[in-house]
């Protein structure tokens, strides 16, 4: 009886069920660990974004503090440039106070440049006229600039109305982001398929203009934003030793001198160095009562630039067969030096811009010859390498602009400094916890890269983020409020992590020319595998849209730049460089 129900055809065999049941167990129990294994390497990839990049702090910057409750006390930011302005912006959100010291007084006005008191009443007087500097602090200010799509990313939401603004300045400021870019004689053509024609736009105006926004913009919505003309000069501690006798204390209070050379001190919650090449912070660690020894990496690519500016009537470039016409044009030309092309170190960039006028930026590596006529410009471009880099239409608009505007023609020379990183976040422990540096006042980066503002923002947000997670604590010696004992500290640590690899990568690049000299203690074949891939990638890149549009966005910054090393990409570096080695390729 029981062997026939076992045996019954109605009945399943239990030796084809076990199987049939293990399968599916095992299927089972497969999708489940791809599925957390799915989770687990997506939520590490995002963790990873957020540590590397600021792209997840894009939606809480310029928004009210949790709780809407304002931190009492006053933060002092020295410098009152890019990157003072974009940190008071930040800190007048978390901070009853926010105070701009800076020495340059257009500050205290929110005028276009040239409207400043005691400017020339135009910019254009002459032949070969020189450029007004109303910063002369900042000797780049008047050099061409470019900024990347995250730029703009960040700014809309720091500054709902930005696009609104900057389009009053000029009805092209903000464009789609094509810099028309040639590596060597090579098109890097833009990723139009990618992003199906319609690239993500950046903000494309001179600096003057980026600064003169941003001033304005925060005087107008930042009330608790006040201005001082004058310098940073020092600090005072707290007196309160730091953990285990490291020196890291708090400071207590900040010394300001006024252009009348008076000194106040200024009680201070948290001090900003925001002073650019000054790097002033340096000195008030030095001469402070508790200093400590800061490294400081310095090398110098000998980057020599000339900008040359042109008054132009749009009418005049009618003529100008440049796809698109002249009118819609923004960018017209980018050509950036080849690492593979050593003996031609040089760039040029010719870009339209506001009040009708056009710069042609050309410069590079020990260049010294640096143009000072049309002609100038043509005898460069002569020298690049390689069969014919240059599109017929830049020809054409050097001869209209011969014909037509060398009278107006200014040029201005930039030498930069050597390029210098200071280490702050390898004595993070010893530094005072409420002293924080952001934009050039941490690191020089060389322009070619045009990396320098985004760095400002990139401190700027991450102190925001950090600010949204802090809780204040009482101050029992003041009996206020002060930021927390590892404040400094975890700023240090994230603001490094998302601007190491600009330090590292530039640097690496700059080491291909033998003209560089390098950091002490290193030589100039140090980053030779990050040169080696990067020079590979752009070769994948030239005949790859996908790698192309990786590339992009890793230019513009709005993908990590760690996107460059992933397994497809990876793969197909190293086949190309295995072709390039057996010299199937070149
Ligand atoms: C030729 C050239 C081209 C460049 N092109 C680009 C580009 O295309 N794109 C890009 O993003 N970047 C570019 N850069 C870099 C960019 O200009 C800088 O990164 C940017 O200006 C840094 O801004 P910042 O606010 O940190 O410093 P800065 O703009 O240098 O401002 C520092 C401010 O601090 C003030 N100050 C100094 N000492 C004190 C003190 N003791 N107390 C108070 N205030 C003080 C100064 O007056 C100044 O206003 C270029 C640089 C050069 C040299």
């Amino acid at each position: 009886m029981c062997l026939y129900r076992f045996t019954s055809p109605m009945t399943v065999p239990l030796d084809s069920v076990l199987p049939r049941s293990r399968t599916i167990i095992f299927l089972s129990f497969s999708l489940v660990s791809i599925l957390l294994f799915r989770a687990y390497v997506l939520t590490r990839r995002y963790w990873k974004i957020g540590q590397i990049t600021i792209l997840h702090e894009l939606p809480k910057l310029g928004k009210p503090r949790q709780g809407g409750r304002l931190i009492d006390g006053t933060v002092v930011i020295a410098g009152g440039s890019i990157a003072g302005l974009l940190t008071a912006q930040i800190c007048s959100t978390h901070f009853t106070r926010v105070l701009i010291v800076e020495p340059d007084t257009m500050l205290s006005t929110s005028a276009t440049p040239f409207e400043e008191p005691g400017a020339p009443a135009t910019a254009s007087e002459g032949k070969n006229r020189k450029i007004f500097n109303p910063r002369p602090r900042v000797m780049q200010y008047t050099s061409g600039h470019n900024f990347q799509v995250l730029t703009l990313w960040a700014l809309k939401e720091l500054f709902p109305d930005i696009e609104v603004e900057a389009l009053k300045v000029d009805p092209q400021a903000i464009v789609h982001a094509d810099s028309k870019v040639y590596i060597g004689n090579k098109h890097l053509k833009p990723p139009l398929a990618h992003y199906k024609g319609d690239l993500p736009k950046h903000l494309n105006v001179g600096r003057p203009t980026y600064e003169t926004l941003l001033r304005r913009l925060v005087k107008r919505d930042c009330d608790n934003v006040e201005f001082f003309s004058g310098f940073v000069t020092g600090y005072q501690l707290d007196g309160k030793a730091g953990p285990q006798g490291t020196g890291a204390s708090r400071i207590e209070s900040v010394t300001i001198r006024s252009k009348d050379g008076l000194e106040t001190i200024e009680p201070a919650i948290l001090l900003v160095d925001c002073t650019g090449s000054a790097q002033a912070g340096l000195k008030w660690i030095t001469n402070s009562t508790n200093p400590c020894k800061i490294a400081k990496d310095v090398y110098n690519p000998k980057i020599c630039y000339t900008t040359c500016i042109f008054d132009v009537e749009p009418s005049l470039m009618d003529k100008l067969q440049i796809p698109g016409g002249y009118a819609n044009a923004r960018t017209i030309f980018t050509r950036n030096s080849h690492p593979r092309m050593k003996h031609d170190p040089r760039s040029l960039y010719i870009i339209k811009r506001e009040h009708n006028t056009l710069h042609v930026a050309c410069g590079g590596y020990d260049v010294f010859d640096r143009p000072k006529c049309i002609n100038d410009i043509r005898t460069v471009i002569a020298k690049f390498a390689g069969p014919d880099p240059v599109p017929a239409y830049v020809y054409q608009l050097l001869d209209i602009l011969e014909d037509h505007c060398e009278e107006s023609a200014a040029y201005l020379d930039a030498r930069c400094a050597p390029f210098s990183f200071v280490k702050y976040h390898g004595v993070a422990d010893q530094l005072p916890n409420n002293f924080i540096a952001i934009g050039d006042s941490l690191m020089i980066l060389n322009p070619i890269r045009g990396q320098g503002c985004i760095k400002a923002m990139i401190g700027a947000a991450t102190l925001n983020g950090l600010l949204r997670s802090c809780k204040p604590v009482s101050n029992l010696l003041s009996s206020g409020v002060s930021l927390p004992e590892n404040f400094g500290k975890r700023f240090w640590e994230s603001q490094n992590k998302r601007t190491y690899s600009f330090w590292t990568t530039t640097k690496a690049a700059d080491y291909n020319w033998d003209t560089t000299i390098p950091v002490e203690g290193e030589s100039l074949k140090d980053g030779a595998f990050v040169r080696w891939y990067n020079r590979t990638l752009l070769d994948v890149a030239f005949k790859n849209e996908d790698v192309a549009a990786t590339l992009y966005d890793i230019t513009m910054l709005i993908t990590p730049a760690c996107y460059a090393i992933r397994p497809g990409i990876a793969i197909r570096v190293l086949w190309m460089g295995l072709k390039n080695y057996l010299g199937l390729e070149l």
